[in-house]
């Protein structure tokens, strides 16, 4: 794994929290994005090298909406950059590590994404990610 994509963070309202963002990273969000098939709604901001995703739900059957219920709002999953994800789900798989998603999907920002269950990971979401070429 290359190095942390980005950090991605459970809010309820993107609205609000957008410009709350906007003031604590000094920084404007570049991107929003919907990713339909995870129903979040997504805004991004780049802090140097470093990436951070706001993610709300769309959906009450949304992941994130869950999450919120169960959680509250606040830090959801790390991203790992990755060179090939493919193989890095099939090295994963062959130390018996469950992951949720074992094809890559779309996920924002031009990536191909899957995530790691957090069984397998002491609680942590860890998602791996491949800029799309
Ligand atoms: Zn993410």
């Amino acid at each position: 794994m290359n190095k942390i994509e980005h950090i991605g963070i459970a809010v309820k309202d993107l609205e609000k929290s957008i410009p709350l963002f906007e003031l604590i990273l000094n920084t404007k969000c570049y991107k929003t994005e919907l990713v339909e098939s995870e129903k979040v709604m997504t805004a991004f901001f780049k802090t140097g090298e470093n990436k951070i995703e706001l993610l709300q739900a769309t959906s009450a059957e949304s992941v994130i909406h869950k999450y919120i219920e169960k959680k509250g709002e606040g830090t959801h999953h790390i991203a790992f950059d990755v060179e090939n994800i493919e193989q890095e789900i099939s090295r994963l798989q062959n130390l018996g590590i469950e992951m949720i998603h074992s094809k890559p999907k779309d996920g924002a920002d031009n990536k191909l994404i899957a995530f790691i269950h957090p069984k397998s990971s002491n609680g942590l979401l860890i998602e791996l990610c491949e800029e799309k070429k």
